[in-house]
């Protein structure tokens, strides 16, 4: 194991699924290196039309998702398409494997490859993977936030640029399709439900989230706090690793031996580290974390896991923390108005996010509601209830929100907007205000995607951010 796969495409007949951008981006590398590429596609829109006509030398089908093109070797799935799809069942049938573009894009890699340090979750993705590449780059390496974002990975590992290490980030979906991927090092941040449609079940979707510890070399990073089962130590104990590869924890709590942890507002490293039973290495304050909310801080100890894993120095991890700035509509401070202060966590799209967001203040305006994808609230709105001096419902699922209020925090101040219109974000913006005290937050964690009333997430965003500036213009 651990070594590279060496595969001969010339010739090969591969049929791609979705003329999406990792589509597009897997059929272009495959018939650059010889292979016979046909790429289906259900839809037949003018778009995907124009789409096909770009793709030079590759064969196009459209408005046929379901049939297995003849002489098919070898099919490269795109992130989206279940596992249940016809066009997998037609190739189980006639044995012949399924790939994601993850899969691909580790096939392709040179000799002379930069190993690749993996993170997934179910949240702090996206955070987690930038926060390490701003500590790899902080220690002067050659690096790149790759995987489930921005460039498509196959480009990356047969672009001219030069790397040192990728940080790379994995969705559930890409582990599932990527058998023999194995990683340097390895993170999985917190397990909860999500995408259940998509796997079929919990354990399903957890099996997948721990293919990503497969063949590790040097360290499994796991969180120690999250103890639900399964937990991400867990995934690490089923593991089939390299000999000598760690289990390393981290931990909001302090740490113990081989873990990452605090310590009176100090993040130590007990794990990389001479004489761990006794000696730790400081790293970084809380204060260099970016923002310093407890679900960040975990985030900012598993990148940091990572980097030390790949021998990183500890000044290079408070650099990089200090260095990073998280993309938009993640916790994003807007405005302060009359001592009171408006956060977009528009990117909280799930009850588990929201969760997370809600614990980092004491004392909120919640702005909640949207498309709830299956979920329940009673948990959330458990946990949460102490914190919220108000709520502001909108969106389509919102009834759900309001019942779980109901039964867990009836004395809770409630404004239903019942509204899905584009102007319902300022109507909540104003009803939030009027809810709140000086010292408050009114925070926009919706937990639930956006698609009822906006295009994604970082409209809704804009749409809370443009109301909160409409807000404080008024009072100028
Ligand atoms: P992903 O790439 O996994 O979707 P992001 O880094 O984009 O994750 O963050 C998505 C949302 O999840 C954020 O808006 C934040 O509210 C929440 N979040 C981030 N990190 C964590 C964490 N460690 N635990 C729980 N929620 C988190």
């Amino acid at each position: 194991m651990g070594g590279r796969e060496v595969t001969s495409w010339d010739g090969m007949h591969i049929t791609v699924a979705g003329l999406g951008v990792s589509g597009v981006s897997a059929a272009r590398a495959l018939a650059g290196l010889g292979a016979s590429v046909t790429v289906v596609d259900g839809g037949d829109s003018e778009a995907l039309r124009e789409r096909a006509a770009s793709l030079e030398g590759i064969d196009v089908r459209l408005g046929d998702a379901e049939t297995l093109p003849e002489g098919t070797e070898l099919v490269v799935t795109s992130p989206g398409w279940k596992p249940t799809s016809p066009l997998f069942a037609a190739a189980a049938e006639a044995g012949v494997d399924v790939v994601g573009d993850v899969e691909i894009a580790w096939r392709l890699r040179g000799p002379d490859a930069p190993p690749w340090l993996a993170v997934t979750g179910t949240n702090g993705k996206t955070t987690t993977t930038q926060m390490l590449a701003s500590i790899l780059r902080a220690a002067g390496l050659r690096t790149m936030a790759v995987g489930n974002i921005g460039t498509p990975i196959i480009d990356i590992v047969l672009g001219e640029e030069r790397y040192d290490v990728l940080a790379v980030e994995l969705s559930s979906y890409q582990l599932h399709w990527a058998p023999s991927l194995r990683a340097h090092s390895a993170a999985v941040l917190n397990l909860a439900p999500d995408h259940l449609d998509w796997h079929g079940s919990m354990e399903a979707y957890a099996r997948d989230k721990g293919r990503i510890y497969e063949g590790n070399r040097v360290a499994c990073v796991y969180n120690v706090d999250a103890t639900d089962k399964p937990s991400t130590e867990d995934l690490v104990r089923e593991a089939d690793v390299e000999e000598g590869c760690r289990a390393i924890g981290f931990t909001l709590g302090t740490p113990g031996p081989s873990q990452l942890g605090v310590v009176e507002g100090i993040l130590v490293d007990r794990a990389f580290v001479e004489n761990r039973q006794k000696n730790a290495q400081e790293l970084a304050e809380v204060s260099d974390v970016n923002p310093p909310a407890p679900h960040n801080i975990a985030n900012a100890l598993a990148a940091a896991a990572l980097a030390r894993a790949f021998g990183v120095p500890a000044k290079a991890v408070r650099d990089g923390l200090r260095a990073f700035r998280p993309d938009a509509h993640r916790i994003e401070h807007v405005a302060d108005i009359d001592g009171v202060a408006y956060v977009d966590d528009s990117k909280a799209t799930n009850t588990h996010a929201a969760e997370a967001s809600l614990a980092a203040y004491e004392s909120i305006v919640w702005i909640a509601g949207g498309l709830a994808k299956g979920a329940t609230f009673d948990e959330l709105v458990t946990r949460s209830a102490k914190r919220l001096r108000g709520v502001v419902l909108i969106g389509a699922d919102r009834a759900l929100i309001r019942e779980a209020l109901a039964r867990h925090a009836p004395e809770v101040p409630l404004v239903d907007l019942d509204r899905t219109d584009t102007g319902a974000m300022l109507a909540a913006v104003r009803e939030a205000r009027a809810l709140s005290k000086q010292g408050d937050t009114v925070l926009l964690a919706p937990a639930c995607a956006s698609m009822d009333m906006f295009v994604n997430y970082n409209k809704r965003g804009d749409a809370f951010a443009d109301a909160v500036r409409e807000l404080a213009s008024e009072d100028g």
